[in-house]
């Protein structure tokens, strides 16, 4: 079997355009703009990259960008009284914290001051809480941009079995919430899980959030199964540097039903999903309807 490839680049385009469609109608029927604010503190260069890329595909969906650059120096009394100011501003539907913050800087403090309802990046405890109770919440964009393709692949998800390798806040733990809300059987294996190959071998969807090139080779994948690489790992090969995944991609792209390449999975779900939580945010933020598809 050769596996269907799941183009994330193509999805994400998609999704974008769904949001800018909804944006347009937010300025003519309701004369709303959404707005995102990025805090970005110190001068990381692939967190600039991140952050010029999100500014970038914020302002193309017709959204208003703020992009706050703060130095690496920057207090912690001075970080929380602009996210003070943001929360209280009402152009801003959604506020992200760039992380890593400079190690003075205490992330989980600065995240909890963001606004439950404007934490698009859904990083809040409050929005975890809410996610893990299966109440309304801003949902981390990267396993939405994962389930928005299983979803689209599957269609229902119910009674599947899924894997999630990788036990990160970020990835791994709100992945597999978002799989159990949709009635899957969940798995969540980590760096102390006995013969991870049979564990993986058992997955109708198997997802790697793991961090290390190219670790589950397509002997660990179920025939049939469907793939979600989010790992993004960069190695140098033949003298050429590389991105590549967390999955053998040859070797389990023969045997899975379905796979997401890297680059060009997950990767450009992320930030279109970011935009999908700032529009969800803004519509919330006013009483409307939420954009159907693009939510959890
Ligand atoms: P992380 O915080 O480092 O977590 C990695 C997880 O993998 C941990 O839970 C760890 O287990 C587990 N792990 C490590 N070695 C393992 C092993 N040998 N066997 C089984 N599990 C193992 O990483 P993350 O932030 O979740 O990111 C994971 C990957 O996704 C990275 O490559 C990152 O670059 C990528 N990523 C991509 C996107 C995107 O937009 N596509 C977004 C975020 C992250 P323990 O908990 O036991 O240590």
């Amino acid at each position: 079997m050769t596996a269907k490839v799941i183009d994330g680049k193509a999805f994400a385009a998609n999704v974008r355009a769904q949001v800018a469609t909804h944006v347009t109608r937010l300025k003519e029927v309701n004369g709303l703009t959404p707005g995102l604010a990025v805090v970005l503190v110190g001068e990381d260069p692939a967190s600039e990259v991140y952050v010029r890329n999100k500014g970038k595909q914020t302002v193309e969906v017709g959204m208003n960008s703020y992009e706050h650059k703060l130095p690496a120096d920057t207090s912690e009394e001075d970080l929380l009284a602009l996210i003070a100011k943001l929360n209280a501003d009402p152009a801003v539907h959604g506020i992200l914290v760039q992380l890593p913050l400079p190690g003075h800087l205490d992330s989980d403090l600065v995240i909890n001051s963001i606004n439950p309802a404007k934490d698009v990046d859904g990083f809040h405890i409050s929005n975890v809480g809410l996610l893990g109770t299966g109440q309304k919440s801003m949902v981390p964009c990267t396993p939405l941009g994962c389930l928005m393709m299983l979803r689209d692949h599957h269609g229902s998800l119910s009674g599947l079995n899924a894997v999630v390798v990788g036990r990160s806040n970020i990835v791994g733990k709100p992945m597999a919430q978002l799989l159990l809300a949709d009635s899957c059987t969940v798995t969540i294996a980590h760096s102390r899980t006995k013969d991870l190959a049979a564990v993986c071998r058992g997955a109708d969807i198997l997802v790697a959030a793991v961090g290390r090139p190219e670790m589950i080779p397509g002997d660990w994948v179920k025939p049939g199964a469907t793939v979600i690489d989010v790992g993004i790992n960069r190695i140098e090969r033949d003298g050429k540097k590389k991105l590549v995944g967390d999955v053998e991609y040859g070797s389990a792209a023969e045997v899975a039903g379905a796979i997401t390449p890297v680059p060009g999975g997950v990767g450009p779900m992320t930030i279109a999903c970011l935009l999908a939580n700032t529009l969800t945010a803004c519509c919330r933020a006013h009483g409307l309807p939420e954009p159907e598809g693009l939510t959890a």
